[in-house]
């Protein structure tokens, strides 16, 4: 794959570019990571052991090789050692997994695709807990009439895209890592590249089916349950119980896409950064993109446009008119499903199967990330300077990716902040901010601190808020929730006042 398609797919960049996989020093950092069976966790074990047989469910308990396997998820910085993990493939294994957790007094963790950046479906923050696997959730039922598609909480984003597309050239939007989990995504937002057009993946939560913490099942719908599925929108990981299943509103995406991408000079930075926000503010809502920057001079702007390659110059015209001839540039006219393969790192020749994948599509990778929402008009121009003086001043293995939420036509600020959990309706972009390592301590901190204290020089040019997808342990809640946190937690005192399901930023009870 060379640099420009490395570039044009954001997020996986900075992990692609380390190959950990094929590092020995990862082997061996991974052969660590095997956990001994302790004295301590086998006795618990035959205990957790017998609560969990009655209902069947296949499960992996330490000193097993699918145990080992198992504790591996996308960010390796954590070495989390659970008690056990059960794989249900039924709502009464589930059931059964939350009534052991709280009737032997242990943490749950439901994991969908197991990309939390802090590794929260493994162990919430701690070992011994029992991680529900919801992988074995993939049923998926399509109702052209309604418009609408039923699917498991275990659906990896790119089997679900390829699915939609060949049941009826049809998507919900999302993500573009084809292996993040629907389950993680849609319960924290779930941003891709036809957001702009049809919302964030919550957004499009008709329903959903929730195994809540006595053990029953309910539905939340909006007739049902209401004020759960208020919560579940963009507050649902881990906080108020395990959704086995969705109901999500699907759209059409069979119209002729275009995907962009443009390469700047590192000179150029800042000029970007100003035209990205300037045109982010009036883009017409068929178009979603991308800016990454990095120290080394990663300047490039990618994204969709829905419509044909004829009408992309004045899509863009506002950015272009800002900013100096590029210094290379892709423009793609196709259709969606290819626009998927292509941000996923495929080719854009692949064959679209490559999509239906059961494991991580990127080699995983040791990585802080921070995130920081930052509303229109953007970066005074102060705020530019400071950002990219910054950036340039960093590590080489940092990144910045920033994510174009809003503009007035952007579908996603045209909901109000309170109309469901996920509040930040009026943010113009957010910005990634990433920093990985391999298993070399002294540069793990320095490179946090880099991190860090970039993230503290741009906060008072941008907002309090953070996009609880990209969820940072540094992070208040209010930076999450804002306005919305004292419903969330006056729900939470509701469906789980035992606080059952909990991590060290889950909603609290109090
Ligand atoms: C490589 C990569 C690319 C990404 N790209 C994007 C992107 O383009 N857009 C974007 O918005 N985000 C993106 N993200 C962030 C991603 O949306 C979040 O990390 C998300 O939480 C991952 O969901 P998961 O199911 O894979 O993770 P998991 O680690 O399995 O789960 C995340 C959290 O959700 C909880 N959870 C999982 N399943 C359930 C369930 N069924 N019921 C209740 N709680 C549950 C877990 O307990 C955990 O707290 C990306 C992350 C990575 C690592």
């Amino acid at each position: 794959m060379n640099m420009r398609v490395k570039r044009m797919t954001g997020i996986l960049i900075g992990f692609l570019t380390i190959l950990l996989l094929g590092d020995p020093r990862f082997q061996s950092s991974l052969a660590d990571k095997i956990l001994p069976a302790s004295r301590s966790l086998a006795a618990g074990a035959s205990t957790i052991a017998g609560c969990l047989a009655p209902a069947k469910a296949r499960t992996a308990f330490p000193g097993s090789s699918e145990y080992q396997s198992a504790r591996t998820v996308f960010n390796l910085r954590y070495k989390y050692a659970p008690a056990a993990f059960v794989f249900p493939t039924t709502v009464a294994q589930v059931q059964n997994a939350v009534g052991c957790a709280e009737q032997l007094g242990i943490g749950i963790s439901p994991r969908g695709g197991g990309h939390s950046y802090e590794d929260y479906s493994l162990g919430r923050g701690r070992d011994g807990v029992i991680v529900v696997d919801m992988t074995g959730f993939t049923d998926i039922s399509y109702n052209k009439a309604a418009g609408t598609v039923t699917v498991g909480s275990g659906f990896r984003l790119g089997p679900l895209k390829l699915a939609l597309w060949n049941l009826g050239k049809v998507t919900v939007p999302c993500g573009v890592c084809p292996s993040v989990g629907v389950g993680g995504h849609a319960l924290g937002g779930g941003w891709g590249f036809v957001s702009r057009k049809f919302g964030i993946l919550s957004d499009s939560i008709v329903e959903a089916q929730v195994v809540i913490a006595n053990g029953t099942t309910v539905r939340a719908n909006a007739i049902e349950n209401v004020n759960l599925l208020w919560s579940l929108k963009g507050a649902g990981a881990n906080s108020y119980g395990i959704v086995s299943q969705f109901t999500f509103k699907v759209h059409d995406v069979s119209a002729t896409m275009t995907h962009f991408s443009y390469t700047f000079l590192k000179s150029q930075q800042a000029q970007t950064v100003k035209a990205f926000q300037i045109w982010g503010q009036v883009a017409v809502a068929e178009v979603t993109t991308s800016l990454y920057l990095d120290p080394s001079g990663g300047n490039n702007f990618y994204g969709i446009y829905m419509g044909p390659s004829a009408n992309l110059n004045a899509v863009l015209k506002a950015f272009m008119d800002n900013v100096p001839a590029p210094s290379n540039q892709t423009v793609i006219e196709t259709d969606y499903i290819t626009t998927v393969l292509i941000d996923g790192g495929f080719s854009q020749n692949a064959d679209p199967s490559v999509l239906n994948l059961h494991s991580f599509t990127y080699p995983t990778a040791t990585f802080k990330a921070k995130s920081i929402i930052v509303k229109a008009p953007g970066f005074s121009g102060d705020g530019i300077k400071t950002f990219v003086n910054s950036l340039q001043a960093g590590p080489a293995t940092s990144y910045f990716i920033f994510d174009l939420f809003g503009g007035s036509a952007s579908v996603i600020n045209q909901i109000a902040p309170g109309d469901s959990a996920w509040v930040h309706r009026d943010a113009l972009f957010s910005i990634q901010m990433f920093t990985y390592w391999q298993n070399n301590p002294s540069q793990s901190s320095s490179d946090i601190t880099f991190i860090d204290n970039l993230w503290s020089a741009v906060r008072p040019y941008a907002s309090s808020e953070a996009y609880q997808n990209y969820i940072d342990q540094d992070m208040p809640l209010s930076a999450y929730y804002g306005s919305n946190l004292n419903r969330l937690i006056s729900e939470k005192k509701i469906w789980d006042s035992n606080n059952v399901f909990n991590f060290p930023q889950s909603i609290p009870v109090r």
